[in-house]
């Protein structure tokens, strides 16, 4: 929506603000730890993606450190002209074991990544089918790919199988997150591999939300459903459970040669830096050697989920550690996340586009290093506030 003049930004401002939309970033003190100090208050912290407490493990800021000292600050030029270090490779190498995939590459971000494949993957004539509540990442590369986008109804499978019939004979890509970034469900994935084997599509997953959470070795759901070998790109991000920047995408020796021939946010951008990639690499090497990391932000979020479900709070079932609290009104939840905030609780009111409108939601996610206490004091917080404004 636009102010009157051409040029009036004021003015553009002030319309996102009348519509309840108006968005401003708080700050951090310090780290991402279970607790923080946000625009000066002291709280605990309930909307980070830094699931497993590893963006301020020791192990990995000591990688980040080491790679920093030997390969510099930054990589100075893209992937292709002088900005592949042996570190780049040695990550990619890491990713591509642990996956149990041919080949694997990382991009400046998920971003990037969800850009990069999908415009590199389909085209003109092409058909992308698309989750509706798939990531804005995964949205926008649909867009840019220039291929027919047919959106489907979250999880429906019939609807999936029915679009699947009527674009026989093209190139089809089925695209969707594996754990839902706002609700915290799961893809119907195994039914969503077997639909696309039938019909000769191919399917992409973002593991942004599973990957160091779900699977015995902490690498997402297609390894929990033993799914591999079945899904062409599997990508996932090295900036949320991982605790680093940056993002992979795994799979065959040819789709890693394609996209690094034709994925332009791959081609178009400087390598990671190198304190990303070596914090990347130690974290997985974390994850893959202690689940009871994993254990614990499970054990977390069944905790706090019991806690505010059980206080009659509607709340979906726990399929993730990201629990959705959906208010509804966009007022309502910014009023809901300011009254927690002054309870010491920083959970972050999350309002359209980020998701449909009418559906606006705190989005608690608990990290494997809030204590038993931070997460009773939390739940408690939150039963509290959201009786206060019933
Ligand atoms: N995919 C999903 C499902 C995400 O939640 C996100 C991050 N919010 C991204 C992709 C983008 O990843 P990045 O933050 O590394 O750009």
């Amino acid at each position: 929506m636009r102010g009157s003049e051409p040029w009036d930004l004021d003015g553009d401002v002030a319309a996102i603000r009348n519509r309840g939309r108006y968005r401003r970033m708080r700050r951090i003190e310090g780290a991402e730890e279970p607790e923080v100090t946000v625009d000066g208050r002291r709280a605990i912290l309930l909307c980070s993606n830094n699931y497993l407490g590893l963006a301020t493990d020791r192990e990995v800021i000591e990688a980040a450190r080491d790679a920093a000292a030997r390969y510099g600050a930054g990589s100075g030029s893209s992937r292709l002209i002088s900005g592949t270090l042996a570190l780049h490779g040695a990550l990619e190498e890491r990713i591509a074991q642990w996956k149990g995939a041919e080949r694997a590459l990382v991009f400046a971000s998920g971003y990037h990544a969800n850009l990069g494949v999908i415009q590199a993957l389909v085209g003109r004539g092409d058909v992308v089918l698309s989750d509706e509540l798939n990531h804005a990442s995964l949205i926008d590369g649909c867009r840019l790919s220039r291929a027919e986008v047919r959106v489907y109804p979250h999880k429906d499978l019939d609807r999936l199988a029915s679009e699947l019939v009527g674009a026989r004979s093209r190139r089809v890509l089925i695209v969707t997150d594996s754990i839902f970034s706002m609700d915290g469900d799961r893809a119907p994935l195994a039914e969503i591999c077997a639909l696309a084997e039938r019909h000769g599509a191919a399917v992409m997953v973002d593991e942004a939300h599973a990957t160091g959470l779900l699977g015995e070795r902490g690498s997402g759901l297609v390894e929990e459903l033993g799914l591999r070998g079945r899904v062409l790109v599997e990508m996932g991000t090295l900036s949320k459970a991982l605790g680093s920047f940056g993002a992979y995408v795994a799979g065959s020796r040819s789709l890693i040669e394609l996209l690094v021939n034709r994925a332009r946010t791959f081609i178009f951008t400087t390598g990671l830096p190198p304190a990303a990639v070596g914090a990347a690499r130690a974290a997985i090497d974390i994850v893959e050697r202690e689940p009871r990391r994993r254990e614990a932000a499970w054990r977390n979020a069944r905790a706090i989920h019991a806690a505010i479900a059980g206080a009659g709070i509607e709340m979906p079932a726990l399929e993730s550690p990201i629990l959705p609290i959906v208010l509804g009104e966009e007022d309502r939840t910014m009023k809901a996340c300011e009254r927690l905030l002054e309870r010491g609780v920083f959970v972050q009111g999350i309002r359209p586009p980020t998701v449909p409108p009418g559906t606006s939601r705190l989005r608690v996610t608990v990290m494997a290093n809030h204590t038993d206490e931070q997460i009773a004091r939390a739940g408690r917080a939150i039963v509290d506030t959201l009786a206060e404004l019933r």
